[in-house]
């Protein structure tokens, strides 16, 4: 739906201020302690609100998996040229609501009124701006790759034909101080060639056509580390890679598929490509 609406908040009809509230939340000005006034409320399309609802529930996702911390990880998408939906700055992590997404314009620019986004914004826009193939980035501090992060060790991709398939060639990063412009320039070109990065002594950012991608990759990425971490110290006399011949065959099946197409059917806007 769009467009304006008066509504009435009331004491008396505690439904309407239940309503009220979620508009609140949903972002839009309103309040509910002065039973009335009566402001005029701009309500958010169907369509805003979905694509924020989603970049809400994956920042709670990402939350919930344990692949990131409750202050650390952003999420962004781009809903369209110069519009990129993407999570505040110092907000709980684990109860992100759809309220909280802000908008920002490719040079990270707050389109939100009384919006403050989040520390990396910058990596964001420099990376969609490198990648007109991509809809979605995020980044987390999932803990083994983060702790692989901060060694020389590199994530072995070749223990498991999931994590070579999914995630290709990783990136890595030189150490930058988080929230940097060198950070966000180091990133946005390795980021060309790879769909997944690695930052020194930081945490990961991956990208993909959809959220769901890009979370796919997140969560496959921790899946490797771990598995590095344990080739390396319990499974260290018994770890097994796949054979050679056999990677190279997984990078021809994925070097096939259209670039910038989602690997992973999802339901919604998860599938959305890059507009
Ligand atoms: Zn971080």
């Amino acid at each position: 739906m769009t467009g304006k609406a008066d509504i009435l908040v009331r004491q008396t009809f505690p439904p309407l201020a239940s309503f009220a509230f979620e508009l609140a939340v949903a972002g839009e000005s309103m309040n509910i302690e002065t039973n009335i006034p009566v402001r005029p409320v701009t309500f958010m399309s169907d369509e805003k609100r979905k694509d924020k609802a989603e970049v809400a529930y994956f920042m709670r996702r990402l939350y919930a998996r344990g692949l990131t911390t409750t202050s650390g990880g952003n999420i962004s998408l781009r809903t369209g040229k110069d519009r990129i939906l993407i999570t505040p700055s110092g907000s709980d992590k684990g109860r992100m609501r759809v309220g909280e997404i802000g908008v920002v314009d490719l040079d990270g620019q707050p389109v939100s009124k009384g919006f403050k986004p989040s520390i990396e914004t910058l990596s964001h826009t420099l990376i969609y701006r490198a990648r007109d193939d991509i809809a979605s980035v995020i980044h987390a501090h999932p803990p083994q790759a983060s702790a692989l992060s901060a060694s020389s060790i590199p994530v072995n991709t070749s223990l498991f034909g999931e994590s070579r398939a999914i995630l290709g060639e990783i990136a890595y990063v030189g150490y930058h101080r988080m929230g940097s412009a060198g950070l966000a320039e180091a990133l946005a070109a390795a980021l060309t060639t790879s769909n997944c990065a690695i930052m020194r002594n930081h945490g990961v950012v991956a990208v993909g056509s959809s959220l769901l991608e890009a979370f796919d990759r997140i969560e496959v990425l921790e899946a490797a580390a771990a598995l590095t971490v344990a080739s390396l110290t319990c499974l260290k006399p018994f770890a097994v890679e796949i054979p050679e011949a056999d990677l190279l065959k997984i990078d021809e099946m994925m070097s096939k598929a259209e670039r910038g197409r989602c690997h992973i059917r999802g339901s919604g806007h998860e599938t959305r490509s890059s507009g």
